[in-house]
């Protein structure tokens, strides 16, 4: 090889790129990434559509009691409710934390007590309560909130009750077998749950109601 060749070896060795292999994509790229989904979940929030969903739901259970009205006449009718996220609102609390759940911070928010009404579930609330329906609250706050939980709710216009239902103190329990747990003791006091409207699916699952509705919340879940 004279010279000239081989300096056009070594040249055309330096501009080609070296073989390499496509890594395996990353997993986030399978993940929601944290920044894209708060930015859609406030959204969700401020451009309406939370609102248009919850209204859409609180609705249909006002339509199927309504159409229903006429049997409860032959029962002991009971409406169970959830409390947060469903008859009334820590989006204040979410939104201040930059939609994080903290256990601490978020204990104490509820200490307040005055997590703002959903209006739309104090309507369907009043209407039950002027309709002869019992309402039970059945929530997976504790015990040892018994007290704030009681004078948001008042605060909130929920003025009565004919249980309001906490999970003892120290609990791990799931709320989806507390809930329904719950609601089998209610059905064996003689009362048919006519409807349940919570915004969890472990609020609606395992039975013992007649008719669930699901409200939305796109922050946290609950088992
Ligand atoms: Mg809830």
């Amino acid at each position: 090889m004279d010279q000239l060749s081989k300096l056009s070896l070594i040249v055309m060795l330096l501009v080609t790129p070296l073989a390499w292999a496509q890594p395996a994509l990353p997993r986030d790229l399978t993940l929601p990434n944290l920044g894209v989904a708060k930015r859609l979940v406030r959204e969700y929030y401020s451009d309406g559509g939370y609102r248009a969903d919850l209204q859409r739901v609180v609705e249909s259970a006002r339509t199927y009691l309504e159409r229903n009205l006429p049997r409860y006449a032959l029962l002991k009718p009971a409406l169970v409710l959830d409390i947060d996220e469903t008859s009334i609102s820590n989006l204040d609390y979410f939104q201040r934390y930059d939609l994080a759940f903290l256990p601490q911070e978020f204990s104490a928010w509820l200490e307040l007590g005055e997590s703002p009404v959903i209006p739309e579930v104090l309507d369907l609330y009043r209407w039950s309560r002027a309709h002869g329906l019992a309402v039970f609250f059945i929530s997976g706050r504790l015990e040892r909130q018994r007290g704030s939980t009681e004078s948001n709710l008042r605060k909130a216009g929920y003025l009565d009750w004919q249980e309001l239902i906490l999970k003892p103190d120290g609990s791990n329990q799931p709320s989806s077998t507390f809930k329904p747990e719950q609601r089998r003791r209610i059905i064996g006091q003689g009362y048919s749950i006519v409807a349940n409207l919570g915004d969890q699916e472990s609020d609606l699952s395992g039975g013992y109601s007649e008719a669930e509705f699901k409200l939305p919340n796109p922050i946290y879940w609950i088992p």
